[in-house]
């Protein structure tokens, strides 16, 4: 039985945007109701399109933005509660982020070095020595030399300075990393490289990734069980060869469609979503994916689907399945 490191439950994020012809601010569920366990050692990949709130909820549990409803459990102890055990110092030795852009995550005036050495001067009671060994040692881990730490960000390319922001995740030794988009900034030459050293790193480390990506060839490649995103809801969860190979929700389906083939053939029989697509400022009642489901009923439009167990590690949401229509 896999062991829990993140529980999120029924979690909230709102965002108040413009007031309404009355003057009143709308408010924005970007994140709504997010139920997801993250395993100790595993890779959680978050798939979905631009804006369905994969970042907001990367953001919420590196308590980035305020959570308007619900949980989150690291290690059994709820991060969310004021009175919670964890301080800041705590937390952040335990979750680091990778940002999606290496040229503005590194600040530009510090040296590598010092860059490296400030979490542990702010964060432990180790000696110049002490922090200078360790420095290089997570340097070395991702493939760069001690000549590095003498130099400014503006002095590397694209992939390096992302080794340097992984370096910079690690220093503190955490138990888990979200990595939000990690290579779509960089050259497809280099993304390769970063995905094989994140790879190298969960092994040697023994991490817990969450890793947020648009790009499922990548998704594929690097990650053990992925939860499907859509309008702020997870709409289906299961090992990355279930999703792959027998993908339940219609949106899953259609966002797998939506890699080209090169077989015309194929192509032909991918599934093309038509329809209206909602914005977060204006939800629709019901299946969130109802203006665009090509398989939608009228029980879809004014009811919510609950999740739908396929087995005990793949789950949907979809009337589909709690009314066996298919
Ligand atoms: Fe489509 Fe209905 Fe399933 Fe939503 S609940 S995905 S609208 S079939």
């Amino acid at each position: 039985m896999p062991e829990n490191l993140l529980q999120i439950k029924n979690l909230y994020v709102d965002y108040i945007t413009k007031k309404d012809v009355l003057g009143t601010p709308q408010k924005v569920h970007a994140v709504n109701g997010v139920n997801l366990d993250i395993n100790k050692g595993e890779i959680l990949a978050i798939a979905g399109e631009s804006g369905c709130g994969k970042s907001t909820l990367a953001k919420a549990i590196m308590k980035l933005v305020d959570t308007s409803g619900g949980e989150i459990f690291l290690n059994g102890k709820n991060i969310l509660d004021k009175n919670s055990k964890f301080n800041s110092k705590d937390f952040y030795k335990h979750i680091q982020m990778i940002f999606q852009n290496p040229y503005s995550s590194l600040n530009p005036k510090m040296k590598i070095g010092e860059i490296l050495s400030e979490p542990l001067e702010i964060n432990t009671n180790l000696t110049g020595v002490q922090i200078r060994k360790i420095v290089e040692e997570k340097i070395a881990k991702v493939g760069l030399d001690n000549s590095t730490l003498n130099l400014y960000p503006h002095e590397f390319s694209g992939g390096q300075r992302q080794r340097i922001a992984i370096a910079r995740a690690l220093i503190l030794d955490p138990s888990f990393i979200i990595a939000d988009e990690p290579v779509s900034a960089l050259d497809v030459s280099i993304q390769a490289q970063i995905i094989n050293l994140l790879k190298q790193l969960k092994q040697d480390f023994n991490l817990t990734f969450l890793f947020i990506s648009h790009d499922l060839s990548v998704i594929k490649y690097i990650s053990d069980r992925i939860a499907v995103m859509y309008l702020g809801e997870i709409v289906e969860t299961g090992l990355t060869s279930e999703i792959f190979d027998n993908p339940k929700h219609p949106y899953t389906k259609a966002l797998l469609s939506s890699v080209p083939e090169l077989n015309p053939e194929m192509q032909k029989q991918k599934i093309k979503l038509t329809g209206e697509l909602p914005t977060p400022e204006n939800l629709p009642d019901g299946c969130k994916f109802h203006t665009r489901c090509p398989y939608v009923m009228d029980i879809c439009k004014n009811n919510d689907p609950k999740d739908f167990d396929f087995s005990k590690t793949h789950k949907c949401r979809c009337f589909l399945y709690e009314n066996s229509v298919i």
